[in-house]
């Protein structure tokens, strides 16, 4: 395990004498997912700006890989490109006249030569499904581009940590998930990542750990059944329970389910629903999985008339580009695998368009299934 940030006895109050953090300590794991959850005021963006050397203690310290944070201008850079910072309102993030000029600004300011800026914001533009989008003025484009340009313009710096103060703020819900999506397959990339939010079934579902926070401090952490299923504690920071864990205790209540942790999402509550023995007995569809990289748009027309699936889901940028080409309507685009699971269990077969390291991924976590289950449901790749 690896300690990628951690804070010592933080402490921090602004001008006007509000104190915003007390005696904060808290490491974070490399490679995690992270949610600090809260009420309004709570001290959380506080301490995300502390992470990549915006605010500096009043008292304590930050220290990033084992190191304590400097405050001089060469360490702030190279602070400032290993831990980015995506602001909850783009329009604060986002100020050059074009997308490009956008992305590319965090590179050349790193002193880049003109050739790598522009291999790094084209790979990051295209990341994030922005290919094309080059020349367009950052305030004309929706909020959910917008979100996608700041974080290219955080991805071109190749950070190690991602820090996402609340990222779904005033996005609809498509564009939402769409942003989460693509956060999954950063980590999956290797990217630790640190987000707030107010949206509990988004923490409780994303997150692999949760950090709760109120008037300036961290009341508890741990994972999402550890921290949402403390109902009292919710209560009193203000927050509600996550409606997968609302409905287990409703149900643990009346007795209908009889486990002592909340299911972490919809497809373990069905699970929890339906005897062992009955989901043995199913008859199952079959989860196709095709390597959007490995294909063009004509072979992934054949093998979609090969393998006709009942439903289709798209996980990556790469992928949902590659299927709005192919003019295929997509029916998931979040949470895609236990969506298409879901659907294996009651005999429909699914189509998941991915790339790069989650074909690997989505393979597992089906293999993974399976297992816990008992259940026999056959990831097929077509890769070939
Ligand atoms: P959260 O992100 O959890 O809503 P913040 O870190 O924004 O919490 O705020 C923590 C406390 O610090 C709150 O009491 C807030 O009013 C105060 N605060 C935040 N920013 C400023 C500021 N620029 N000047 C003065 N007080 C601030």
């Amino acid at each position: 395990m690896t300690i990628i940030l951690e804070t010592r006895s933080l402490s921090y109050s602004y001008g006007d004498g509000t104190e915003a953090l007390k005696d904060v300590s808290i490491s974070l794991e490399a490679g995690k997912k992270v949610a600090l959850v809260g009420p309004n005021g709570a001290g959380k963006s506080t301490l995300m700006l502390m992470f990549n050397g915006i605010l500096r203690p009043g008292e304590g310290e930050v220290l990033f890989r084992g190191r304590p944070m400097s405050y001089d201008a060469a360490s702030l850079r190279s602070i400032r490109r290993a831990v980015g910072m995506v602001f909850q309102n783009s329009d604060d993030q986002l100020f050059a006249p074009t997308v490009y000029q956008d992305v590319a600004f965090g590179p050349t300011n790193l002193g880049y030569a003109a050739e790598k800026v522009k291999r790094y914001a084209g790979f990051a533009l295209q990341y994030v499904g922005l290919l094309g989008y080059e020349r367009r003025p950052p305030h004309h484009l929706s909020g959910g581009e917008k979100k996608r340009v700041a974080i290219a313009g955080i991805l071109a710096m190749e950070p190690e940590v991602i820090i996402l103060d609340e990222p779904t703020s005033n996005l609809d819900p498509a564009s939402s998930e769409e942003i989460m999506e693509m956060l999954d397959e950063l980590n999956l990339g290797g990217k630790t990542l640190i987000i707030s939010t107010h949206d509990v079934d988004l923490a409780y579902r994303w997150a692999d750990e949760v950090i709760l926070m109120k008037d300036g401090g961290v009341v508890r952490r741990g994972t999402g059944q550890e921290v949402f299923g403390d109902a009292e504690l919710i209560r009193d920071a203000r927050l509600k329970l996550p409606i997968v864990v609302d409905l287990y205790q409703e149900l643990a209540g009346r007795s209908i389910v009889r486990v002592a942790k909340p299911p972490r999402n919809i497809l373990e509550l069905c699970d929890l629903l339906q005897s062992k023995a009955e989901a043995q007995a199913g008859v199952w569809g079959k989860i196709y999985i095709c390597n959007v990289d490995e294909k063009d748009e004509k072979e992934i027309r054949a093998v979609l008339d090969k393998n006709p699936a009942d439903f289709k889901g798209a996980m990556g940028s790469s992928a949902k580009v590659m299927a709005e080409k192919c003019g295929i309507t997509i029916d998931f685009t979040y949470g895609v695998i236990d969506k298409c699971i879901l659907k294996a269990l009651i005999g429909k077969s699914s189509l998941i368009m991915t790339s790069g390291g989650m074909v690997e991924h989505t393979l597992q976590r089906i293999k993974d299934y399976g297992l816990e289950s008992g259940t026999k449901i056959e990831a097929i790749g077509l890769m070939q």
